[in-house]
């Protein structure tokens, strides 16, 4: 499918390395599908980020609610893996998540005596896990609010911050629909502090043919990376497989072309409300209006020059 490039590049659906000026030989979109019914919570892609990329570590402590000690995503913490506990029971509730294509048997004690399918020999709760990571917006507020152009659309379509042009005026902090992007305060020492962080879709690995790091780690494919279009269809399948096995809360979450952000280039299967997940439930680019406002503040100047124009010439006469 090839979208036609808007008018308005604040708004619907579009090619957006077409839209930043990328030529014909630019390579496909690339992003994430996050299939979180298959996150085993064991926070590789949160390690190998750090890893790969110099992220510090930083204020790792239990959050008090969960068994999370990473909290959110912010400069520090590029990925983050929620670990949200239900009252539902897992086996008896969604009896389709287990043995479907591309589940994951856990082999964990929690499920229950071993051999044993009944599910009064289930908890009666679950765990919900999933790996939050910059959306790399189709149309992404915190790139059009940079002042500096530190913040840029890369041939592969995703957003990136060049630690050496962004000044830290943290305009991009509160236009990022998501809370993603934060400058960075500590640790002491740490390189790019005072400088706007996210993650960068492991821009240098793209450049070298390589699977970004936390998708390389992730042991249960739960991150899985490559081209966006190819990940939509593969994501709708997925959801039809689910509803077919009777788990019909499967959802798909970023995916959309014609949500309010053009689609996001990292997309997510949930298995509950965004909400529940911590995610906006309909997430609007912050600079969606910015033409309308400017194209009013156009008239209303003009308005008020053509007002000041009259009353002088009227005096003169
Ligand atoms: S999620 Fe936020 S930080 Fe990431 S591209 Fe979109 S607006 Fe920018
Ligand atoms: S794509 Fe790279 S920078 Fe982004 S979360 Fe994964 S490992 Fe970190
Ligand atoms: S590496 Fe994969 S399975 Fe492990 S926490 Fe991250 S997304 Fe989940």
């Amino acid at each position: 499918m090839s979208w036609t490039i808007s008018e308005n590049s604040f708004w619907g659906p579009l090619d957006p390395a077409a839209d930043a000026g990328y030529d014909e030989d630019r390579p496909k979109r690339k992003g994430f599908f996050t299939d979180t019914s298959i996150c085993i919570g064991c926070k590789a892609c949160e390690v190998a980020c750090k890893e790969w990329n110099d992220v510090p570590a930083d204020h790792f402590d239990m959050t008090a609610t969960s068994y999370d000690n990473s909290h959110s995503l912010n400069a520090n913490q590029w990925r983050h893996v929620a670990f949200i506990e239900q009252p539902k029971r897992l086996g008896d509730q969604d009896p389709g998540l287990r043995g479907t294509a591309g589940s994951v048997d856990l082999g964990m004690p929690a499920m229950g005596p071993q051999g044993s399918e009944s599910p009064e020999d289930k908890p009666d709760f679950r765990w919900l896990m999933s790996s939050d990571v910059c959306k790399h917006c189709t149309h992404a507020a915190c790139l059009d609010v940079c002042p500096t152009g530190s913040l840029f659309r890369t041939e592969f379509g995703t957003v990136v911050v060049q630690d050496d042009i962004c000044n830290g005026c943290g305009y991009c902090v509160p236009a990022c629909p998501y809370g993603v992007i934060e400058r960075r305060k500590s640790p002491d020492g740490a390189k790019n502090v005072g400088i706007a962080q996210k993650c960068t879709l492991c821009y240098d690995r793209l450049d070298a043919g390589k699977v970004p790091a936390c998708a390389q780690a992730c042991p249960t494919q739960s991150i899985q990376y490559g081209d966006v279009e190819e990940l939509r269809e593969r994501a709708n399948k997925r959801v039809e497989t689910l509803h077919e096995a009777g788990v019909m809360d499967a959802r798909l979450y970023g995916n959309d072309p014609h949500d309010g952000v053009g689609g996001a280039g990292a997309f997510f299967l949930l298995l509950d409300e965004p909400e529940v997940y911590g995610f906006p439930p309909d997430p609007v680019v912050t600079t969606k209006d910015l033409p309308a406002m400017f194209n009013r503040a156009t008239a209303a100047a003009a308005t008020l020059l053509a007002g000041a124009a009259l009353a002088f010439l009227g005096r003169r006469g």
